[in-house]
């Protein structure tokens, strides 16, 4: 049976899915699911990201966690954790850049927070040196100060879709025409949640709700305001998202999201307001360009060092990658990062409050 197979079944079974529910069973069947049979990333998968181009990226993102830690007094124990950790490679670089900082490894408690038994494997693999430990929920993060980081996880989370209608709503959801997928409207009908959105949207405009990443940002948040900590979201999207941002990527290709489901990843832009309203009472900082972000934390020196070692395709690999993270053509703008933390303490170095 594939996944076109069985969400087929459901739908003629029980009706038109969500968009949420399509990509939440794309992506996670148990079974059959994108993440759940496949490890998607690197030049042979279907996609790649910041910490796979080059480990300047975890290495700085370290050091940032590192100092926003000694700022609040050094903690002792901590949790450092991860979401969505992928390959484990930017964890890895991160405990790497900080085996100098005194006192951090010893007071970390090293928590991953992955829904894919492939990744997980393979994080294992990673960081194996380290004694992680693995949970499936934030929820279950351990009673104490969190630094944590999330790079492009909140994009892999099952949106729900609206399309404006008067003063109503009606939700974008995928049925099936003969043996194939189509996006159809439900009947319109209030939509509490998106009140806010009738004042900068006219009918027709089609917006986006990450319940989940909301859920996530207010526990996180909780947390970091209650107990200390900082974290860092890391993801492409913007202040406010407005229109179908579901896209789907095969062997780092634009596809078309309905076919062939569980085979290509899912994303959407990350709406990052929706993520400072539940975030409160934690404080958030401005929402930064990766760019920005990484040239704040110095990363053209680090890119100098690391090239007086190196010549040839190594070397040439090397400036592509340096460029590829924080050139506003590029990664650098495209990608953003926002920084929660207490609002009796400064913002983790590389962002302003
Ligand atoms: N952060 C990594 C990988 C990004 S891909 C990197 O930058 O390379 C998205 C990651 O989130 C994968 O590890 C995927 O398995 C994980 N993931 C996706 N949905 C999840 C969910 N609902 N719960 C936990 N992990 C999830």
């Amino acid at each position: 049976m594939t996944l076109l197979h069985e969400l087929m079944a459901r739908i003629a079974t029980s009706g038109p899915i969500t968009v949420a529910e399509y990509m939440n069973t794309a992506l996670l069947h148990p079974t059959l699911g994108y993440y759940s049979t496949r490890d998607p990333l690197g030049a042979d998968g279907d996609f790649t990201t910041a910490p796979e181009i080059s480990q300047m990226f975890g290495e700085l993102i370290g050091l940032c966690l590192a100092q926003s830690w000694l700022d609040q007094g050094a903690p002792n124990p901590f949790t450092l954790a991860e979401l969505g950790p992928g390959r484990g490679t930017l964890m890895a670089d991160i405990l790497r850049a900080t085996s100098q900082v005194q006192g951090f490894h010893e007071a970390a408690q090293i928590v991953l927070v992955e829904a894919s038994p492939v990744l997980k494997a393979r994080q294992a693999e990673t960081l194996a040196a380290y004694a992680p430990h693995w949970i499936n929920m934030v929820a279950d993060l351990p009673d104490l100060p969190l630094w944590l980081v999330a790079n492009e996880f909140f994009d892999a989370l099952p949106v729900r879709q609206f399309q404006r209608d008067g003063a109503g709503w009606r939700e974008r959801c995928i049925w099936m025409t003969g043996d194939t997928l189509t996006f159809g409207l439900s009947p319109v009908g209030p939509q509490p949640a998106l009140d806010h959105r009738l004042a900068d949207t006219k009918d027709g405009d089609l917006v986006e709700l990450n319940a989940p990443a909301q859920a996530i940002t207010a526990d996180i948040g909780a947390r970091i305001a209650d107990k200390g900590g900082a974290a860092l979201f890391i993801d492409y999207g913007d202040w406010r998202s407005l229109g179908d941002t579901l896209q789907a990527l095969r062997g780092h290709t634009p596809t078309d999201p309905l076919d062939a489901p569980g085979s290509a990843d899912l994303t959407t832009h990350v709406d990052f307001e929706a993520l400072t309203t539940a975030a409160k009472p934690a404080a958030f900082t401005r929402l930064t360009p990766q760019g920005v972000f990484l040239e704040r934390l110095g990363i053209t020196n680090r890119a100098q060092t690391l090239a007086s070692a190196m010549a040839g395709p190594t070397l040439n690999t090397h400036v592509a990658a340096h460029r590829r993270l924080t050139h506003p053509d590029e990664m650098g703008n495209l990608f953003k990062v926002l920084g929660l933390y207490p609002a009796d303490a400064s913002p983790p170095p590389g962002l302003e409050p």
